[in-house]
Formats: structure tokens, sequence, C-alpha cells
């Protein structure tokens, strides 16, 4: 049927397997182009109406493409570059593109959602290092906001002033001078609390380290973090070991370093 015809007609409803068909080859190619591999977008459609897209066109074929890429836009998940996501797509047809999609399996596609969340995003960085990004990622020129309720532990600034004139300059963790001075005129060092806040860690002089900035991501990222707790236990007589208690899933400070 050529383009003519199909349009001259009203367009017929497109059936289950025609969609999952389409949605198939939909997710080879994208998975072919996240590893950064060559593939044709005329060959897949030519297969696709030799098989079980024959009574579509080309440009129709092409078009429930762009369809998927907006199901996948909505789902905030990467898409065929080739295939600008459809603008007016009906939310009848997108449900049953993304029900598909679903279907097919798109779990491999999590880790590059776009997040607010501070662990989640590092999580997905993580995941996706494991891999080869193959191409370069569209990212988006206007990023969402959003607004969330974060439960932030209230602090005392004496015992942060009192930690920081112990360390005088110097980081407890590497014994390292303080990498600058910071806006205040006096030596940068950021204070650490050794059993985090979020496991219920008190906000006492025997419980928080002044340390280099180094130091302080290593605490909360490094491989060897529990290590390098232990031995911060043993070199600073001030500290007291605490007992943790879980931390709540919905708090994220344990992990970011400017909170905790
Ligand atoms: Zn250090
Ligand atoms: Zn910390």
């Amino acid at each position: 049927m050529s383009d003519l015809q199909e349009s001259a007609q009203r367009p017929q409803a497109w059936s289950d397997t025609e969609l999952s068909s389409s949605v198939q080859a939909y997710l080879l190619m994208l998975r072919l182009e996240l590893a950064g591999e060559r593939y044709s977008k005329a060959e897949v459609n030519r297969q696709l109406r030799e098989g079980p897209l024959v009574t579509r066109s080309q440009a129709s074929v092409e078009f429930r493409m762009q369809n998927i890429s907006a199901a996948l836009y909505e789902l905030k998940m990467p898409w065929i570059t080739g295939y600008p996501p459809a603008r007016n797509i009906g939310s009848a047809v997108k449900e049953k593109i993304i029900a598909s999609l679903f279907e097919e399996g798109i779990d491999f596609l999590d880790a590059y959602i776009a997040t607010s969340h501070v662990e989640t995003l590092h999580t997905r960085v993580s995941e996706l290092r494991q891999h080869h990004l193959g191409r370069k990622p569209l990212g988006s020129s206007r990023p969402l906001t959003e607004t969330r309720t974060m439960t932030t532990h209230v602090r005392d600034p004496a015992v942060k002033a009192w930690v920081l004139q112990l360390a005088d300059g110097v980081c407890e963790g590497c014994r390292h001078k303080a990498p600058f001075i910071g806006q205040d005129g006096l030596p940068y060092l950021e204070v650490h609390h050794v059993m985090p806040l979020a496991c219920h860690g008190s906000d006492t002089p025997s419980n928080a380290v002044a340390l280099c900035p180094n130091c302080h991501r290593r605490c909360h990222y490094a491989l060897d973090r529990d290590q390098f707790k232990l031995e911060l236990y043993e070199n600073i007589p001030r500290l007291i070991l605490e007992v943790p208690e879980p931390v709540p899933s919905d708090m994220d400070v344990f992990i970011n370093p400017d909170v905790a």
C-alpha cells in the first residue's frame, strides 16, 4: 500500500502483533545505538514491512518509531536520535506503547533515567560506568527541578568550630595541610560525622573529625571506607565508637558529603 492510499483511507489501528514487532525492532536498534554499534534504520524498516508490518508504508513505520520515541521520552528514558519523539501522539496510543515497552523489557534503560535523588544518581552513574557508553548523551538544555521534603539534622556550630580548631589546619585523616584557604580566610577542612547522623550518630566532638575534601570523600565513597573509618578511630583518641542504627530509606544524606 502506498503512503497516498493509506492516508486517503481511514488509518487502521495497529494490532498488538504489529505494535510489539515495532517495539522489539526499536529496542534492538536502541541497544545497538547505546552500545555505539552501527545499524541501518532503513534496513530494519524494510524487514518489518516484509514481515509483520506487511500492510504498512515506510512512512507509517517510521512514524510509529517516532511514537515509540515519544513514549520513551515520557518515561525520561533515552530514545533513538534518528527518530525524534512525535509531538501529537494520542494518550491511548501512548499508553499502549508504554505497556508494550514494559512487556518487551526495558530494565536496561533504568540507569539512564534522570533523577533529583543524589544517591540514586550515584548508583545509576556507577551502573552506566560498568558498560561502554557508545553515544554522546543528549542531556537536557533545561534540566527540570523537583521539590522534595528533606530531613536534615540540626547541627551545633560550636561542635564544628571546635573540631576545626583542634585540627588547626591539618587534616585528621592524612595529616596533610588544608588544601586551600576558604572564603572566611581560614584553612579549608570539612567536618565529617564518623557515625553518620542519619544512623543516629551524635553531633559531638567525639563523633566528628576535620578532614580535607579528599579524605572526606574517601569516608563516603571509597572501596576501603570501612577500613579508613577504623583507622580514624585508632588514630584520633578523641573519637568514641557509637552503635549504628539503620538508615531510613528516604534519607540520602548518608552518602552526600556536603551534609554528612
Ligand atoms: Zn586528608
Ligand atoms: Zn561526611
